[in-house]
């Protein structure tokens, strides 16, 4: 029996496009104050539409070269820090609000994500979640070996809530590296793909074929999960109660 539901912060419980698109806005503020540098909007449009079109390793850098400012290694530091740093301006959908409201009477809840810190924090913070969470794991926190697909989060977590593997469900997004640890260690996996995720362009063709052929909250598989795949998949946050229920 499932006592303890465990949620994947980013493009789990909303749409990390969000995060990015407030991320940008505040580096395009920061852009503009540089000598002769264009108005934020214009500078904004640039880092958008090269992030938008897949330059995501390096949107600093093509964004610059668009507009014609110049720069060097020190200047996409500091870019990058102002985005890590940065104020969100996001938050929580009201459907995964609704979850977390409906599901913390009945489950202990908690939290458990990878990315860089502060930024996992403030996000935290501005979501306005961390009340429902008994216990929130920042694998960060533990040291960069521990980001997922790392096992050590999940056993921390395990032994903060003083809790047995099969008591627990792990919903979350990714499935090249948020199922492996939690699969490992008999914890049940549930894979929740929102339409606006942002590996959704990447994910390979035969998890998308999986994922629409396993309708609504159905058994993605009839035998034990191993591997990087989830045992469930479900396509909005609000099926989840429902399919607790079921397991
Ligand atoms: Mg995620």
């Amino acid at each position: 029996m499932i006592t303890t539901v465990v949620f994947d912060l980013d493009d789990t419980l909303y749409d990390e496009i969000e995060y990015c698109r407030s991320g940008f806005a505040s580096a395009a503020e920061f852009i503009a104050n540089l000598p002769k540098a264009p108005p934020a909007p214009d500078i904004f449009d640039a880092l958008w539409r090269q992030f938008t079109t897949g330059s995501r390793k390096n949107t600093f850098n093509t964004a610059l070269d668009e507009l014609g400012i110049r720069y060097n290694d020190g200047l996409i530091q500091e870019l990058v820090k102002v985005y890590r740093d940065h104020v969100p301006k996001i938050t929580l959908p009201a459907d995964s609000r609704d979850v977390l409201v409906e599901l913390r009477d009945k489950y202990t809840l908690a939290l458990l994500t990878d990315g860089f810190l502060p930024a996992q924090q403030l996000k935290v913070k501005a979501l306005g979640i961390e009340e429902y969470f008994k216990c929130i794991i920042y694998t960060e926190q533990l040291g960069r070996d521990c980001w997922k697909p790392s096992p050590i989060g999940f056993e921390k977590l395990l032994k903060t809530l003083n809790t047995k593997a099969e008591t627990v469900a792990y919903v979350a997004d990714n499935e090249k590296k948020d199922f492996i640890g939690p699969n490992k260690l008999g914890i049940l996996t549930i894979q929740i793909i929102r339409p606006a995720r942002i590996h959704t362009e990447s994910a390979p063709p035969f998890l998308l074929s999986l994922a629409s052929a396993s309708a609504d909250a159905s058994r993605s598989g009839g035998q034990e999960s191993r591997g990087a795949s989830a045992r469930y998949i479900v396509h909005e946050i609000g099926q989840l109660p429902a399919l607790l229920v079921k397991i």
